[in-house]
C-alpha cells in the first residue's frame, strides 16, 4: 500500500461538487478581486475564530510581515519568537528590519513560557507565538508577560485553525492572528490565501488599506502599501471549506487518537498534547534519534514522511548574517535532529492508518 503524507484530492473529492459549484458561480460573475466572496468570507471567519474582524490577504506571509509593518514595527526593535518554527515567522519579521530573538521551545513544540522574560529588553517590541503543528501554545503565560511588559502579540496560525486554549481560539489572544491558507493546511486555498483575525476594528481598516496599495478610496493612496488581496474565487472555495471544517477537524483527531492510542514502539516518542490546550494535527510529529533509518525503513513500505523543518531558521542560510551556529538553540537544534512527520490527513482511510501503526510498531 502506498502512503503519501498528505493526499490533497480526498480533501477535494469528498465535497467535489461544492467546490465545483462555487467556482463557476465565481467566473461566471465576472467579480474577481475584492467582491463578496471576500467579503463574506471575511464575516464568517471571523466569527468562526470569535474576533471583530478579519481582513483577507495573499498569503500567511503575507499576514505575518504586514502585522507587523501595521504594527510599527521595525529596524531597532527586537520580537521574541520560538526557534523551532517555519522560516515563514522569522521573514515576517525580518521583512520589516526588525530583530528576531529566538527563544527555545517547550515539550509540545512550543514557545517555551518559561524562556520567555529572561530576553525581554527594553527593544523588545512584540511576541510571535507560533501553534506549531496545530497545538495552541501556553497562552495565559504569554498574555500576562505581554502586558506586564507593554508588548504587541501576534499569533502565527498557520498551522492551528480552530486549535483552543483553555476553550479560546487561537489567533484571538493577542493584537493580531495571522493565518495561511495553503493547500495543504487544515483549511486550504486551491492557491495561495491567508488572512488576519483582529479585535480592533480600526486596526482592521489599516489592514484593508495597506492590502490595497494603501489606499481607502481608488487612486488616493495615503501610504505606501503593498498588493495583497485574497481573490474571489480562493474566498469563495474557502466557504465552502468553512461549512465542512468541524467533520474535517474531528477527523484529524481521530486519527491522531488511533496514532496516540495503538503506535507502540520504545524507539519513538509521540507527541502530547498541552492541559488545557486543544491540537488540530496539523501534523503528527514524531521524534526519535534514529530518524534515518526509520525514514529508510518507510520509505521501503511505500509510507512517505517529511521532516518539519530540516534546518532551524537560525541555521538557515538566509540568516548567515544573524551570526548564530550549532549549538546556539539546543534543543531546537535537538528537535530538527529527531522530529518527523508521518501521514495524516483528511480522508485518510482506517486501512491506511492501520497500515502506517503496524509499520511504526515493526519498525
Ligand atoms: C505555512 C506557514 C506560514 C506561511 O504561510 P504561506 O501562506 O505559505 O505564506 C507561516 N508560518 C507557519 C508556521 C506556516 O506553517
Amino acid at each position: 500500500m502506498k502512503i503519501m503524507t498528505n493526499r490533497m484530492d480526498r480533501g477535494f473529492f469528498r465535497y467535489q461538487k461544492e467546490f465545483e459549484d462555487k467556482a463557476l458561480e465565481v467566473l461566471r460573475s465576472g467579480w474577481y478581486v475584492l467582491g463578496n466572496e471576500v467579503k463574506s468570507f471575511e464575516e464568517e471567519f471571523a466569527a468562526y475564530t470569535g474576533s471583530a474582524d478579519c481582513v483577507g490577504l495573499a498569503s500567511g506571509l503575507d499576514a505575518l510581515w504586514i502585522a507587523f509593518r501595521v504594527l510599527g514595527i521595525g529596524p531597532g526593535d527586537e520580537v521574541l519568537v520560538q526557534g523551532n518554527t517555519y522560516i515563514a515567522s522569522v521573514m515576517g519579521i525580518t521583512i520589516n528590519g526588525a530583530t528576531p530573538i529566538f527563544v527555545e521551545p517547550d515539550e509540545f513544540f512550543n514557545i517555551d513560557t518559561t524562556k520567555l522574560e529572561e530576553k525581554i529588553t527594553e527593544r523588545t517590541k512584540a511576541i510571535l507565538v507560533v501553534h506549531l503543528y496545530g497545538q495552541a501554545s501556553k497562552m495565559d503565560t504569554v498574555v500576562e508577560l505581554a502586558k506586564k511588559y507593554n508588548l504587541k502579540l501576534v499569533e502565527d496560525c498557520a498551522q492551528s485553525h480552530g486549535a483552543r486554549f483553555h476553550g479560546q481560539m487561537t489567533g484571538t489572544f493577542g493584537d493580531v492572528g495571522c493565518f495561511s491558507f495553503y493547500p495543504s493546511k487544515n483549511i486550504g486555498a486551491f492557491g495561495d490565501g491567508g488572512a488576519v483575525v483582529v479585535k480592533d476594528k480600526k486596526l482592521a481598516e489599516d489592514f484593508r488599506i495597506f492590502r490595497n496599495y494603501g489606499s481607502e478610496k481608488r487612486y488616493y493612496n495615503k501610504l505606501v502599501g503593498a498588493n495583497s488581496r485574497l481573490d474571489e474565487l480562493q474566498a469563495g472555495l474557502l466557504r465552502v471549506r468553512l461549512r465542512h471544517v468541524e467533520e474535517c477537524q474531528e477527523e484529524r483527531c481521530q486519527i491522531a487518537k488511533r496514532y496516540l492510542e495503538e503506535i507502540r514502539n520504545p524507539r519513538l516518542t509521540l507527541p502530547r498534547v498541552r492541559e488545557g490546550a486543544t491540537a488540530v494535527w496539523h501534523q503528527f510529529v514524531l521524534r526519535t534519534s534514529h530518524r534515518k533509518e526509520l525514514i529508510a525503513y518507510l520509505n521501503e513500505r511505500e509510507i512517505g514522511t517529511i521532516i518539519h523543518y530540516p534546518i532551524p531558521p537560525h541555521l538557515s542560510e538566509a540568516y548567515k548574517g544573524l551570526g548564530y551556529e550549532r549549538g546556539s538553540f539546543p534543543i531546537t537544534e535537538q528537535y530538527a535532529d529527531e522530529v518527523l512527520s508521518i501521514p495524516m490527513y483528511n480522508g485518510m482511510t482506517d486501512e491506511e492508518q492501520t497500515y502506517v501503526i503496524e509499520a511504526l510498531n515493526r519498525f
